[in-house]
């Protein structure tokens, strides 16, 4: 009898586990390096230790990671219209910055250019958001616009695109600890008028991608124009404990061609190379111990990629005047195609293994005003061809 009453005990218990355990969804425990890659300016969407935080329109909102709840506002002040400096939730931003990054309880964003209140210099501020929203902060200065950034460790890399004593427009990569100190040069680029197209840290290592022209080019006086001139491209890797710089050649292939990263999921890089007659996208794991593997053609105007799928960016139908974006598997199907009302701009972030996040601008004319959001597919539903566009907060 006895037995049978902890029998009995156990199967409850289990139960009311189980149970609890369908009732909170389980977050990824990804917080410094998201697994998308940080292609481009957007990093929308961070993990913190209990929810997603979502940023949209210098907006900092939290999410549960329930599909039919809304993002909220961390700012918890009662009426309050998040537009203003005094909201802790709001940080008025530079375009194209639609970054932030989560470390210890607070979100890290670089704002618009203002007065260092100590220094009297101009700046650019990188706030420190509390993820409750109990407060905001400056971390730190960096001394001119930040072109692209990330957060690896407790510290931020960002580069300059500055004129150089000859006149020659030259990129430069500077590292500043989160809770403030010195600005450090750590690479000086050797090609000229170009930048960075991807930089981000991955298992302790920063990653970073350059494009740009010969500096012996005197772009000023040349026959072909400047269209005509060829590009290179480059990708280094960088060791915060050694400081070293190092050209890598992971993705080189022998006639010099330098991949297009698109995307690094779950130990895994996506590329493809921009030489090429027939674009491919191929996958590799981190380590380089494993061969790449072609994963197939790249449809037209591919702009993110995950294990399953590729996103086409966005094209806009002129007499409906709505928009729409593709979804693709690795053997060219249409997965499905998304129609949304935009005439501007769209972003994907295949960023976990459920969603699929975008952002996407609409200008409302009468208002005078761009209406920001930031939207979710179900990765479970677009299998079957029948993922919806939900919208978890809209500005
Ligand atoms: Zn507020």
């Amino acid at each position: 009898m006895r037995k049978h009453f902890i029998l009995i005990f156990c199967v409850v218990y289990l139960c009311i586990l189980c149970s609890c355990g369908m009732v909170k969804k389980e977050i990824p425990s990804v917080t410094l390096t998201p697994i998308n890659c940080e292609w481009g300016y957007h990093n929308f969407i961070v993990f913190g230790d209990d929810a997603y935080y979502i940023l949209c329109g210098g907006l900092i909102a939290r999410w549960d990671g329930e599909v039919d709840h809304q993002a909220i506002p961390i700012c918890k002040k009662p009426d309050c219209s998040h537009d203003q400096p005094e909201c802790c939730a709001f940080v008025n931003m530079e375009y194209p910055h639609r970054k932030m990054f989560y470390l210890d309880g607070s979100l890290y964003l670089f704002g618009r250019a203002q007065e260092d209140s100590v220094t009297k210099s101009h700046g650019f501020p990188m706030w420190k958001v509390a993820a409750d929203g109990s407060s905001k902060e400056i971390a730190f200065f960096a001394s001119d616009f930040p072109n692209m950034y990330t957060v690896l460790g407790d510290v931020a890399y960002y580069d300059f695109c500055q004129e150089d004593e000859n006149g020659k427009l030259i990129t430069t990569l500077w590292a500043q600890p989160l809770q403030g100190g010195e600005e450090t040069l750590i690479w000086k680029s050797e090609l000229q008028n170009g930048g960075l197209d991807m930089i981000q840290g991955i298992n302790g290592q920063l990653y970073f991608s350059e494009y740009g022209v010969d500096q012996s080019i005197d772009l000023e006086n040349i026959d072909t124009g400047f269209d005509n001139v060829q590009r290179e491209y480059n990708l280094y890797t960088y060791q915060p404990e050694t400081g070293e710089v190092k050209r890598d050649s992971l993705f080189q292939k022998e006639d010099g061609s330098i991949a297009v990263i698109w995307n690094f999921f779950d130990g895994d890089w996506y590329y493809s190379y921009n030489t090429t007659e027939e674009n491919v996208m191929w996958r590799r794991p981190e380590e380089g111990s494993g061969d790449a593997v072609c994963l197939g053609k790249m449809p037209k105007y591919v702009n993110a990629a995950d294990p399953l799928y590729m996103y086409s960016g966005w094209w806009v139908d002129r007499e409906t005047k709505s928009g729409e974006v593709s979804v693709y598997d690795y053997n060219q199907n249409l997965i499905q195609r998304i129609q949304f009302p935009m005439e501007d701009t769209f972003e994907w972030l295949p960023a976990t293994e459920d969603y699929v996040f975008g952002y996407y601008e609409k200008p409302i004319n009468e208002e005078a005003r761009i209406e920001k959001s930031v939207i979710l597919l179900e990765r479970d539903k677009l299998a079957d061809g029948a993922a919806e566009m939900i919208t978890l907060i809209q500005r």
